[in-house]
């Protein structure tokens, strides 16, 4: 078998004579990228995937206005290698299955990247600045960060078999995402976000929320979804707090357009901030602040949804009062415990 350098450097020195623009140098047992490479300035691919890469030279720099594609998967990189940050032209990032633990603002920042390939690597902790199309599969991220909500061209995010408890609230906020691969995590709830591709297998879910459905595709077995066993439950009214009392009048006064309370509340942007985490009751449709009682419905997805799934799921739902509760004819059942 030729030794593994002189196969490299042969592709190197044909890439070079026929002026190629992309450069296979994957499975060649290299260690060590030979800095030649940086005179391929014309590259726009260049795989080094299965090899024992620990590290890339400096030289590679030489790359950085053409090269948009870059596999470095299945190597032994501990850390991502510095000059990545500086290849500007990036656009798609393979990382896949090395030894990583941490990921460089510099390189998730890239300006032109589209794909990050992060999976089957030791990472616990990403930094903000996420692009299009992020997968992590197979780490030991804890959590991820809120400031994921001003992504707005994320359109899809691989979070499988992570250590993820919760999902931040913000994601609803990034408009373009449709796709959410969060299986095998730990989570027990999910944010209100719609979305067209759901995998939450795997996790510790009870129930689903509200604004979630309809969705193309849902993978979700092997959660602790609330089960549907009746058990007759009659319910004395509460007493409410002095301040969701007002809330609550507040609220209502603000639905009418023309109220005095409506008109003003703008002039009280604390106030209106503090308004705005109000809900409405999925009975009476009153609105209320921070007291309200957490029920489900089950819904079927094939008949109710539409979907193509004949599973049935407990969906959240959030009621006034025990008025509401006590009320007949309505599908909402409150949740025991044993
Ligand atoms: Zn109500």
């Amino acid at each position: 078998m030729a030794k593994p350098e002189l196969v490299v450097k042969k592709s190197v020195v044909r890439a070079l004579c026929g002026g190629g623009t992309s450069l296979n140098l994957s499975s060649q047992r290299i260690k060590d990228v030979p800095k030649c490479v940086s005179r391929l300035t014309k590259l726009s691919v260049l795989l080094l995937n299965n090899n024992s890469i620990s590290r890339l030279p400096a030289e590679l720099l030489s790359l950085r206005q053409k090269l948009a594609e870059l596999n470095l998967g299945n190597n032994d990189l501990e850390e991502v290698p510095a000059v990545l940050g500086h290849l500007d032209a990036l656009k798609k990032l393979y990382l896949f299955s090395n030894q990583i633990t941490v990921v460089p603002p510099e390189v998730i920042g890239l300006e032109n990247l589209v794909v990050l390939n992060l999976n089957h690597n030791h990472i616990q902790r990403l930094p903000p600045e996420i692009k299009q199309h992020l997968s992590v599969l197979d780490n030991k991220l804890e959590e991820v960060p809120v400031e994921i909500g001003h992504l707005a061209s994320l359109s899809e995010i691989n979070l499988t078999s992570n250590k993820l408890s919760q999902l931040p609230q913000q994601l609803y906020q990034c408009k373009e995402l449709t796709k959410l691969y969060a299986a095998r995590n730990k989570l027990t709830s999910l944010p209100e976000k719609k979305l067209q591709v759901l995998d939450v297998a795997g996790n510790k879910l009870t129930m689903f929320p509200f604004h979630l459905l309809p969705l193309k595709e849902l993978y979700c077995e092997g959660n602790r979804f609330i089960q549907c066993e009746l058990m007759l439950s009659v319910q004395d009214a509460e007493v409410l707090s002095l301040k969701e009392l007002v809330a609550r009048f507040v609220l209502q006064e603000d639905r009418k357009r023309f109220s005095l309370i409506h008109r003003m509340l703008p002039h009280y942007p604390s106030l209106a901030a503090l308004l705005a985490c109000g809900s409405c009751c999925a009975v009476c449709l009153g609105p209320f602040l921070t007291t309200w009682l957490e029920c489900v419905h089950f819904i079927r997805l094939k008949k109710d949804m539409k979907m193509k799934t004949l599973l049935t799921v407990p969906v959240r739902a959030l009621l006034c009062s025990y008025k509401c509760f006590n009320r007949e004819g309505h599908s909402y059942y409150g949740v025991a415990t044993r």
